[in-house]
């Protein structure tokens, strides 16, 4: 892998040089006066001096050469909606919004607080604020109204925008009510609301004086032109809480500039997504794929970007297929549990649509297990790419770069640092690079390149603290996450590092585990985690789907199944994995994001309260944890 290898020592070695050239994807107000000011460790600006605008690169630059082409494609399975918008309608439609922004008083640095469903004014109204300069916050839907207190006392908003309700699988799911309740618990409320009244909710009521329609707004603004508001590289996007290791979350603050550069530069190096093309990228606006390839990169790229409100099996396992065919998608990008999600489906799905238009697959934000990676590259016939990054650096840390080299992908990997980040393996006893196959903390030395947080917002201290003082000898970013690699340069993720259990002594990762129970033909998924052991300290407990349950149909059955298993892990790890029970579940505790609840789940299993529930996808599955548990 040459040519990628010397791109990637290129980004370190001369960095300014790299990262200008970076820069000329995207338009400058402004030019930078120096390309990084890294005087201040470990804080980093990017394109000093330089000015430009999200918003302006996102659209009105391609006005001209592409106003008639398809900007942003909303579907909705949930509705039966399916609308288009042009770029240049796309331009009508964010001048408008930022026109209420600024009725409403909303200026440059203000935080608008964003709770919304995945419609297209979501959209409008992220780029809107781009556009004067206002920074957003976008939560989550699924959060319940005591986090969104949190997070609205922490970004103290000017405003916040919702809509009466979303929808899942059928069902309406109210969001005003919420919001209500969050602004009644929060000590720091906006004076007002911008309410999308989709007409599900039929109880919406507005709270008069606060909450405004966004339609009688839109109505009121139709022939309104906003001007941009230019930002300095390093001034603030959006912040977007994340959570870690404490319950205080953290504020992701992004800066414009380099974001910009990151983005445009990853859609051409990376995702290889051209101009005119189209992206489809699964995630929602309230995580940061969503922020930036649902929303900022596809759109940087002049791509058109699909926004699919609704789930991959509904109504059947081929609806994702079949909107790549019905729109000639290039580049799709969603998420191993998807994936998952999906190879339990009926695998002639993948086959019933013309999927010619597709390049590649892209999946990120959890660790993608090797038969799912082999699964769906066999199923697809494409190119699969697993890449690794974090709410923090908004963009890939380990990817496959097939702009600049067509390296092999191997299954389970996602293959190796990207340009810009120097990715050290080091060994957790003193900070050293580990040797090949060893396995050590992924940590990138600084500074971060383009694009990645600033710090945490409003708390430069907390920036520092939590990221960079995992080793005394050495101020390095610390991902928390373990990995490894390999002979070839090959980077593998096997979780994070403060979710380690430590087995007599010996610390393993519950990933590791995973791995190994998944290696017994009939797992689909598992979670595994660490429970409270008097002898060893902690005991590895495996909670598993399969994917055939007629096997597990009697006791017997399951009891001899769990022994395959253990055998599967013994086989794969060695004992020292071999987790002391295997339960049989039907569906495993996750966010929506399809992150698994370890902590909720070792918590339920050491006979503790499981925790903050706010993000959980069906809280059925902590019942079926609790019944097996309890020996049903
Ligand atoms: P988030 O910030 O919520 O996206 O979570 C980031 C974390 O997800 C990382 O620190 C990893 O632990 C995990 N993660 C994301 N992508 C991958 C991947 N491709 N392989 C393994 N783990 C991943």
């Amino acid at each position: 892998m040459g040519a990628y290898q010397d791109f990637h020592q290129r980004s370190l070695k001369q960095r300014d040089a790299f990262w200008n050239e970076q820069a000329a994807l995207i338009d400058w107000h402004q030019p930078h006066t120096q390309v990084c000011d890294f005087s201040r460790p470990p804080f980093a600006q990017w394109f000093v001096g330089g000015q430009t605008n999200l918003c302006y690169n996102a659209i009105d630059r391609h006005l001209v050469t592409r106003g008639d082409q398809k900007a942003l494609i909303y579907i909705s399975t949930e509705t039966g909606q399916e609308k288009t918008y042009t770029y240049r309608e796309l331009y009508k439609e964010v001048n408008r919004a930022a026109g209420m922004l600024h009725t409403l008083g909303v200026v440059k640095g203000d935080r608008v607080l964003i709770y919304m469903p995945m419609i297209a004014e979501a959209v409008f109204v992220m780029l809107a604020c781009a556009r004067v300069g206002a920074i957003h916050s976008v939560v989550f839907g699924g959060f319940a109204a005591a986090s969104l207190a949190t997070r609205i006392d922490d970004a103290k908003p000017a405003l916040m925008i919702t809509a009466d309700a979303g929808m899942r699988g059928g069902r309406a799911i109210a969001y005003k009510p919420l919001v209500d309740e969050a602004l009644r618990l929060a000590q720091h409320p906006p004076r007002n609301v911008i309410v999308v009244n989709r007409g599900i909710d039929k109880d919406y009521t507005p709270v008069v004086g606060r909450d405004l329609d966004y339609a009688t707004l839109r109505k009121s603004h139709a022939e309104v032109n906003t001007p941009v508001t230019w930002l300095e590289s390093s001034e603030p996007s959006y912040i977007l809480y994340t959570s870690g290791t404490t319950g205080k979350p953290k504020g992701i603050q992004r800066d414009t500039g380099g974001y910009a550069v990151a983005l445009a530069a990853s859609m051409k190096h990376i995702y290889c997504g051209n101009a005119g093309e189209t992206m489809f990228t699964t995630s929602d606006i309230g995580w940061v794929v969503g922020h930036s390839y649902i929303v900022y990169a596809p759109l940087i790229a002049g791509m058109t970007t699909i926004l699919y409100e609704g789930l991959p099996i509904r109504p059947d396992a081929g609806i994702w297929w079949k909107i790549v065919a019905d729109h000639k998608v290039s580049v799709m990008f969603s998420s191993p549990t998807a994936a998952r999600v999906l190879k339990k489906q009926d695998p002639a799905y993948l086959t019933k649509y013309d999927l010619s238009s597709l390049r590649h697959l892209f999946l990120a934000g959890e660790p993608l297990d090797e038969p799912t990676h082999q699964w769906i590259s066999d199923a697809l016939q494409k190119p699969v790419i697993d890449h690794y990054w974090q709410t923090e650096t908004g963009w890939p840390i380990l990817s496959a770069v097939h702009g600049v080299e067509k390296t092999p992908l191997k299954m389970g990997t996602p293959s190796f640092p990207v340009y810009g980040y120097d990715l050290q393996i080091l060994r957790e006893s003193d900070a050293s690079e580990a040797a090949a196959d060893e396995k050590g903390v992924v940590a990138i030395m600084p500074p971060l390149p383009p694009g990645c947080m600033s710090t945490v917002w409003g708390d430069d201290e907390r920036f520092v603290k939590t990221y960079f003082t995992s080793f005394r000898s050495k101020q390095v970013y610390a991902t928390f996450d373990w990995g490894i690699r390999d002979k070839d340069g090959y980077h593998y993720i096997l979780g994070r590092t403060d979710d380690v259990i430590n087995v007599a002594g010996h610390r393993l990762g519950t990933r590791e585990i995973e791995e190994a129970v998944q290696s017994h033909a009939n797992i689909a998924e598992v979670a595994v985690v660490g429970v409270a052991d008097a002898i060893k300290g902690q005991i590895p407990i495996a909670f598993a789907v399969v994917k055939d349950s007629s096997q597990i149909a009697t006791r017997e059955q399951q009891a001899a199944h769990e022994k395959e298993v253990m055998d599967a892990v013994d086989k794969q790890l060695g004992a020292i994995g071999r987790p002391a029970r295997v339960h049989f579940v039907n569906l495993l505790p996750k966010t929506r994001s399809g992150k698994l609840l370890r902590r909720s789940i070792q918590a339920l299993a050491e006979g503790r309260d499981p925790g903050d529930l706010t993000t959980i996808e069906d809280p059925a599955a902590l019942e079926q944890i609790k019944v097996a548990l309890a020996g049903g």
